[in-house]
């Protein structure tokens, strides 16, 4: 998670004269427009997303020693929250 923030940070903000925009699969404006939108707002967003996770992380990690509980929801170590971010990032 702390690579995907890390390269977040030092990427280049996308413009189509930085970075340009790959082939369209379609000639539809609509889509191109989506397509300009999603690059435009990837890297805050893909940085937003994987702080989230890395709070979520945090938030579920295991308990004290020997109680095998996760400190943030309590359920068995590793909870649910942990295995299905981890199964994500993975
Ligand atoms: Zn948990």
């Amino acid at each position: 998670m702390q690579q995907i923030l890390e390269r977040s940070d030092r990427a280049v903000p996308w413009d189509p004269d930085t970075v340009g925009l790959p082939e369209a699969p379609s000639d539809s404006a609509l889509a191109r427009i989506n397509d300009v939108a999603f690059y435009a707002n990837a890297r805050n967003e893909v940085s937003t997303l994987a702080s989230v996770c890395a709070d979520l992380l945090h938030l579920h990690s295991p308990g004290e020693e020997n109680e095998h509980r996760c400190r943030g929801c309590r359920l068995p170590w590793p909870c649910s929250t942990f295995g299905e971010i981890a199964r994500l990032i993975s």
